[in-house]
């Protein structure tokens, strides 16, 4: 089963831009791939996408096996989602950050609240869980983020640059983090423009460049021409 088949994908912004020109891609179930990319590739476009937070042009996505356009309830439930910024509920104390992420997918206030402290607690959030989201560092507002977006048990999940801009400590931390996730059985996409980041967590990657991808293969192939 692939956690995720992506046909001839395209998207056109508003005013022509094409961020992305027929990506095809697949990612099996269970694998940790990595989009590889400069600034401005089409990598955010890719996973907003995904996430149905942007409409795509032309192509099709499966996820699961369930079509996006044909099931895009089941899509969504399949997929969590660490957005790159956080601009949202500032004021909101991170416990509730997470409970109402819960609530949009419909999960029980009690089953809600045992879920939040299971992943706050892994997530090194627990203690914190009072303080409002703006008073916290930019490295635990993303691992809140992360939390949030386990919330709901999703089979795929993908990160956006989850480490730009983080201290090293705290990435390695993150990388642990993500690793054990993933041998837990969640299949994990992550965009990023770190080679060593790539090459540290993941085993496969697509390279995307100009909207294209430029080559998918095996982190050890990959390396093995360097
Ligand atoms: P990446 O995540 O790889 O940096 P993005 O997907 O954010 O790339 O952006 C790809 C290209 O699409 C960029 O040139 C960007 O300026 C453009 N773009 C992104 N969002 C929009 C938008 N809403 N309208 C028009 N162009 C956009
Ligand atoms: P950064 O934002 O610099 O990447 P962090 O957000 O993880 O890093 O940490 C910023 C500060 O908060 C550090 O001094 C760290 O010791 C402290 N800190 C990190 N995690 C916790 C926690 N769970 N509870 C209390 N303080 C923490």
């Amino acid at each position: 089963m692939h956690a995720l088949e992506v046909e001839q994908l395209t998207k056109t912004y508003q005013g022509g831009f094409r961020a992305l020109k027929g990506i095809d891609l697949t990612v099996a179930e269970g694998d940790f791939f990595a989009l590889l990319g400069p600034n401005g590739a089409g990598k955010s476009t890719f996973i907003g996408i995904l996430a149905s937070l942007v409409n795509k042009t032309a192509g099709r996505v499966r996820v699961f096996g369930d079509d996006l356009d044909r099931e895009p309830e089941r899509v969504k439930s399949a997929i969590g989602l660490v957005p790159q910024e956080f601009n949202f509920n500032l004021f909101l104390p991170v416990e509730e950050v997470v409970l109402n992420q819960a609530g949009y997918y419909g999960i029980a206030r009690r089953e809600a609240k045992v879920r939040a402290r299971r992943y706050l607690k892994q997530l090194d959030l627990w203690d914190r869980r009072d303080s409002e989201m703006r008073k916290l560092s930019g490295g635990m507002k993303r691992r809140l983020m992360i939390a949030r977006a386990l919330v709901h048990e999703p089979r795929l999940l993908i990160l956006d640059e989850p480490t730009a801009g983080v201290d090293i400590e705290i990435r390695r931390s993150m990388w642990a983090f993500l690793r054990e996730l993933n041998a837990g059985g969640t299949t994990i996409i992550l965009t990023t423009h770190y080679l060593e980041e790539a090459e540290s967590l993941c085993r496969n990657i697509a390279i995307i460049n100009e909207g294209e991808v430029a080559e998918s293969t095996s982190i050890v192939r990959l390396l093995d021409r360097l």
